[in-house]
């Protein structure tokens, strides 16, 4: 396959790490700053499959590119899929994570479990085409933090069939389990299909 790239729309650092540590070699990232996009892009949409295509539609209407983005939430089911789609700005719109852990941790002293998942929605924007992919990875919420990898609720996730967190996990560790690895997953293999 011949070598192309994507404009990954993202500001978020840890996600830039995480998806170009699995990129094939075909396939490379431009970032949003390459492109001159340096504003914020809304994330206002009420699922995290509307919010991830409407950061790609925001980017591919305004320059005119190949385009991916993606949209993160965490559902817990003793809270009704809280925080979801509500995930950055859990506990205030500081996007402050130890504030959302923090609240997270106290919803759930007095429920009697614990289960939760993150689930990606990555929208692809290619030829003006609009191509959506999910991954998901089940867990539980722990009782504590532990850990000082990775972000956001990684120090509270524990994915099933591990004894620890996201955040007590190396880079490699938790991309091979990962919701977003998953994700990307299905969009590299998409593309190889084309
Ligand atoms: P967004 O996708 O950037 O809107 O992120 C939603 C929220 O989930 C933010 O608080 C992120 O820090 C958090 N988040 C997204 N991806 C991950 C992850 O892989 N691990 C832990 N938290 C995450």
């Amino acid at each position: 396959m011949t070598s192309f790239s994507l404009v990954f729309a993202t500001s978020n650092v840890h996600k830039v790490e995480e998806v170009s540590a699995l990129l094939p070699e075909f396939f490379r990232i431009k970032s949003l700053e390459s492109i001159g996009c340096t504003e914020d892009i809304p994330e206002n949409e009420p699922t995290i499959a509307e919010n991830a295509i409407a950061k790609a539609l925001y980017v591919f209407d305004k320059y005119n590119i190949d385009v991916f983005a993606e949209d993160t939430g965490l559902e817990v089911d003793a809270l009704n899929g809280e925080p979801g789609v509500y995930s950055a700005r859990y506990a205030g719109p500081e996007r402050d994570s130890k504030a959302n852990i923090d609240l997270l941790l106290k919803k759930l002293e007095e429920k009697d479990t614990r289960k939760a998942r993150f689930r990606t929605c990555m929208a692809l924007i290619m030829n003006g085409q609009t191509h959506l992919f999910e991954g998901i990875v089940e867990g539980t919420i722990a009782l504590e933090l532990a850990g000082k990898e990775g972000f956001g609720y990684d120090p509270v996730f524990l994915p099933d069939g591990y004894t620890k967190t996201f955040a007590e996990m190396s880079l490699e560790e938790k991309s091979k389990i990962s919701h977003r690895s998953r994700a990307l997953k299905k969009l590299i293999k998409f593309l190889l299909e084309k």
